[in-house]
């Protein structure tokens, strides 16, 4: 191979790889938006709970836990929501992630520095 070549091949690899980073950024950004979304939709669903909590306390005087199981079981079900898009955030970006104490880990590391644990791939 030339130099010319081997200098084109190497651009042309560059100019891959920054459209490849383009692309996870464009990623990453659309990922966070998701998490804002739910972050926000879980706001409101705490006040939803809030307000009737209120309403059954003023004016009953009391509340079962099944009467906010419903809202309970939607803000948990956004929480999970939340923890995957992280993580796939957390692939995107090469970094991984201890799943005993929830830490970002160097991309290269076998075991977690706090808890020791195996880090997956
Ligand atoms: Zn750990």
């Amino acid at each position: 191979m030339n130099l010319m070549d081997k200098l084109s091949n190497s651009v042309s690899g560059t100019a891959k790889s920054i459209g490849k980073k383009s692309t996870d950024l464009m990623e990453i950004s659309k990922l966070n938006r998701s998490i804002r979304k739910r972050e926000e939709d879980i706001l409101k669903l705490f006040e939803e709970m809030g307000q009737y909590v209120y309403g059954r306390l003023k004016n009953l005087n009391y509340i079962t836990k099944e009467e906010v199981a419903s809202l309970v079981n939607k803000i948990k079900k956004m929480e999970e929501e939340i923890k995957t898009l992280d993580k796939l955030i957390l692939d995107i970006k090469k970094i991984n992630y201890c799943e005993g104490c929830e830490i970002e880990v160097e991309e290269d590391a076998k075991f977690c520095p706090l808890c020791g644990r195996n880090i997956k791939r």
